[in-house]
């Protein structure tokens, strides 16, 4: 482990609209390298959590530090590309575009990154390899399995080479053999040197995993 932080957060507090308290005081970091499980009781701010840290949404108070940016100082315009460089999201739903092929899904994975159409989708075909469909180019979402869309959805969040990849229940809508598929390979991104956090109920998975992060009440605890 290299000890660079890529997500370091201090006393971090989330309040949402009517009230709700998501996060009260969260100090966290992640560094390069490490593939953390972040676990905890429904509704206790896992996922509001990977909302900061993906700089979908912005604390109500304290520093949130992404890639060394404390993305509070950011403009939008570069807080969305530090988003589409430098991070990828796979969410429990899958999120793919219905009509259109895996092929164009995956590069729209890059349509953020400056890249041409062609290169776009020479390194979506690529990724998908990676991820072991490459039989699955021209299939479009109602024609793959939930394994094999959750698979799409991971050549998307990574086509662009993130440092960071952040999974939201990835396994949660699958069968115990796709999931299995899907931690595979976030271990194998993983240990070509993506930083990964993954949200999940899963304590099998949970406790296979080198770190947890453990939430309550919207608290980090040991
Ligand atoms: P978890 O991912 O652990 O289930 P969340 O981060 O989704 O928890 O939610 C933490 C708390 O914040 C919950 O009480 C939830 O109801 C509330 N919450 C989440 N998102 C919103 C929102 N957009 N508006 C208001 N309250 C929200």
């Amino acid at each position: 482990m290299s000890g660079t932080k890529v997500v370091e957060l201090v006393d971090v507090s989330k309040a949402y609209p009517g009230g709700v308290q998501a996060l009260r005081g969260v100090d966290l970091s992640v560094e390069e390298g490490e593939l953390a499980a972040v676990v905890g009781p429904s509704g206790s701010g896992k996922s509001t959590l990977l909302h900061l840290i993906g700089t979908l949404d912005r604390a109500t108070s304290g520093t949130v530090r992404v890639a060394g940016h404390d993305v509070s100082t950011l403009s939008d315009a570069r807080l969305s590309a530090l988003r589409a460089r430098r991070i990828g999201f796979v969410f429990q739903h899958f999120h793919l575009a219905e009509g259109r092929d895996a092929v164009d899904n995956v590069a729209d994975g890059l349509l953020y990154a400056g890249v041409a159409l062609k290169e776009r989708r020479a390194r979506a075909r690529t990724t998908l390899e990676r991820v072991g469909l490459g039989h699955r180019l021209t299939h479009r979402p109602h024609e793959l399995s939930g394994g094999e869309k959750q698979r799409v959805a991971i050549a998307r969040a990574v086509v662009a080479e993130p440092m960071l990849l952040l999974a939201d229940e990835p396994t949660g809508a699958l069968d115990s053999a796709s999931g299995d598929v899907v931690m595979g390979l976030l271990r194998e991104l993983n240990a070509a040197g993506t930083t990964v956090c993954v949200i999940t109920h899963d304590r099998e998975i949970a406790q296979s995993l080198p770190r947890s992060i453990r939430f309550r009440d919207g608290e980090v605890v040991l």
